[in-house]
């Protein structure tokens, strides 16, 4: 495993994490800064663990075979994130057939950027302290409407943070994994037209209110100021 460590050396994935960690630190999120820290990143981050484990969950569906949530995973009652490399390797290596000039090396950089960022954000929505809020000690994963809440807005995040001007990255391998995956992990396509502070302002209300469920999250727009934006996504 240690050969892989480097990965996390790569700019765009502890500077994408950075920015996005930047707008929850502006909404009073409380992300420590670590010090004396100049090669790494910015926040503290859960414990990563990487794993070389490749068996599959008993689920033989072959929609739900690369769900970003198989390549990585957080816990919430340990707060920690695994990466599950070998798996990553091997989705990187089936995208990169789609391209014959696309790098490998690069690929699996960015599909763990993605994987990552989207269990950071779990981490974030689900266990890191804001004023006047509460946290999600309870995870509800449960219902369809469930799943949509907490795959929706990982999904949220994790797409507005890959359009960064700065930071290029190929969104396509977003779309493509999501393609392959069940639809709580497209649905963040309704709200994605939205600017992530005020995703971030809904959430501190939905989790003082403990609304787990994607329509009741939605509705918070019209409880709080101002509108959000809908897509017209027939998911
Ligand atoms: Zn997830």
């Amino acid at each position: 495993m240690n050969n892989l460590k480097p990965i996390f050396q790569e700019y765009y994935i502890k500077n994408l994490i950075d920015l996005l960690l930047d707008k929850f630190k502006n909404a009073k999120f409380q992300l420590n800064e670590i010090s004396n820290n100049k090669e790494f990143h910015k926040y503290s981050w859960p414990n990563i663990i990487l794993s070389d484990e490749i068996t599959l969950t008993n689920n033989s569906d072959e929609t739900e075979k690369w769900n970003i949530d198989k390549l990585g995973k957080y816990n919430n009652k340990r707060r920690e994130i695994t990466l599950y490399i070998q798996k990553i390797i091997n989705v990187s290596t089936a995208y990169q057939l789609t391209d014959i000039n696309l790098n490998l090396n690069k690929v699996i950089t960015e599909i763990t950027t993605i994987v990552l960022l989207h269990e950071i954000t779990h981490w974030i929505v689900t266990s890191v302290e804001v004023e006047n809020s509460n946290l999600y000690n309870k995870h509800k994963y449960r219902s369809y409407q469930q799943k949509c809440f907490h795959e929706g807005l990982a999904q949220f995040f994790t797409f507005k943070s890959l359009q960064s001007e700065l930071l290029s990255i190929d969104v396509n391998i977003f779309h493509w994994l999501n393609i392959n995956s069940p639809t709580q992990y497209s649905i963040y396509a309704q709200l994605k037209d939205n600017e992530i502070s005020t995703i971030i302002r809904m959430l501190i209300v939905a989790r003082k209110k403990d609304i787990q469920e994607w329509d009741k999250f939605k509705e918070l727009a019209t409880l709080s100021r101002g509108t959000i934006k809908t897509g017209i996504y027939g998911i």
